[in-house]
């Protein structure tokens, strides 16, 4: 029996291309200073032609559609050959969801809908669930793009039922993302947590931290969140300090990536260093060291801005 799915590809092949040369030059123009746009997924200038994002969530239908199912870690995609492409159809009898899909985009004039199908739920063979983060290769990235935007719009759908602070619940108002309680009136807006990550360079090295949750010999920059009062310049320092126990001076801010994971902005700064040997709490943070740039270890996703930085900035 047929599934009521096809592949749905959300680009042109031509297009396709285009985007990974847009991304690849990125490398090949290391020395290009504060660009105004960082083509990186998760960010709208990675989203596929046709791609309309509403202001609002739009009302159910039954209208056949793009779907984004999240499981998990995983997102689900529709294999073909090396290609991972996002199901298209009506939705199928299989999914069974405890709450209904989020309509939040339209694709060449299709309804885009995400969902968070239940994790005791199997999945047809015609589906594979693929790890959903940077160091997805299989995903081209205006997929994962369209998939990060659903899963941060589906993130702040289910958070935000009630008021923080009556405790009533919040209505959804017109022409926004944003709510409305129907108790004290307070609105609400989607949450996004800024953090600030920093590329520490020392004439031709670069300091770079392991945590023990992370991949043995795998490497990344200083990042954190930004606390109470405080200014972005004023985080990375802060954490530079906390991670390493290093000073650092000259910190300029280069480019920033959305970070669907669940609801983050990381916002990519190079500074230099100033002062201080290093020193680690052993806890969040296990190792940091010098690596000279010709010598560097495992580093992050290149879909990431971490590792933005570094190719553009490391050398
Ligand atoms: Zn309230």
């Amino acid at each position: 029996m047929s599934h009521p799915f096809s592949g749905a590809s959300c680009k042109q092949p031509a297009a396709v291309a285009d985007l990974k040369r847009q991304l690849a030059s990125n490398r090949q123009h290391p020395q290009l200073p504060y660009p105004e746009i960082v083509n990186l997924p998760f960010n709208r200038q990675a989203l596929p032609d046709g791609f309309v994002l509403h202001p609002t969530p739009q009302q159910p239908s039954d209208a056949p559609g793009v779907w984004v199912l999240l499981q998990g870690g995983s997102v689900l995609m529709q294999p073909d050959g090396e290609q991972r492409l996002l199901p298209e159809g009506p939705q199928p009898a299989w999914l069974a969801l405890k709450q209904p899909p989020l309509s939040f985009a339209s694709l060449q004039g299709k309804p885009v809908r995400v969902a968070a199908v239940p994790s005791s739920l199997p999945i047809p063979p015609e589906l594979v669930a693929e790890p959903f983060n940077a160091f997805q290769e299989r995903l081209s990235p205006d997929l994962m793009t369209i998939a990060g935007i659903g899963k941060q719009l589906l993130h702040w759908q289910r958070m935000s039922r009630f008021c923080s602070y009556c405790g009533q619940p919040l209505e959804q108002l017109p022409e926004t993302w944003g709510k409305n309680c129907v108790g004290c009136n307070n609105e609400h807006y989607p949450h996004i947590h800024p953090c600030a990550i920093v590329l520490i360079r020392r004439d031709d090295q670069l300091l770079l931290i392991h945590k023990p949750e992370w991949p043995q010999g795998r490497y990344s920059l200083v990042a954190g969140f930004l606390d109470v009062g405080e200014s972005l310049e004023e985080c990375a320092i802060r954490e530079a300090m906390e991670e390493t126990g290093v000073t650092i001076k000259n910190v300029r801010y280069v480019a920033s990536q959305s970070w669907p994971f669940p609801s983050q902005m990381m916002v990519g700064f190079v500074a230099d260093y100033a002062s201080g040997d290093i020193k680690v709490d052993g806890k969040e943070i296990d190792d940091a060291r010098w690596f000279t740039i010709g010598s560097l270890p495992s580093l992050p996703a290149s879909r990431s801005i971490a590792r933005f930085l570094i190719d553009s900035f490391g050398n």
